[in-house]
């Protein structure tokens, strides 16, 4: 399935994804530990 990193706004598939996390009981899918980081600094972390 293809998803959007909220952050940068890329494309990713979330079979291959290099980063995620659970936020809320969701998944969330990142392009990179990058974005990942940015996302869980502006959501209040893991
Ligand atoms: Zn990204």
């Amino acid at each position: 399935m293809k998803v959007k990193d909220p952050i940068c706004g890329m494309t990713v598939d979330t079979d291959r994804a290099p980063e995620k996390g659970s936020y809320a009981g969701q998944w969330v899918y990142f392009c990179s530990a990058a974005c990942k980081k940015r996302y869980e600094a502006a959501h209040g972390g893991h």
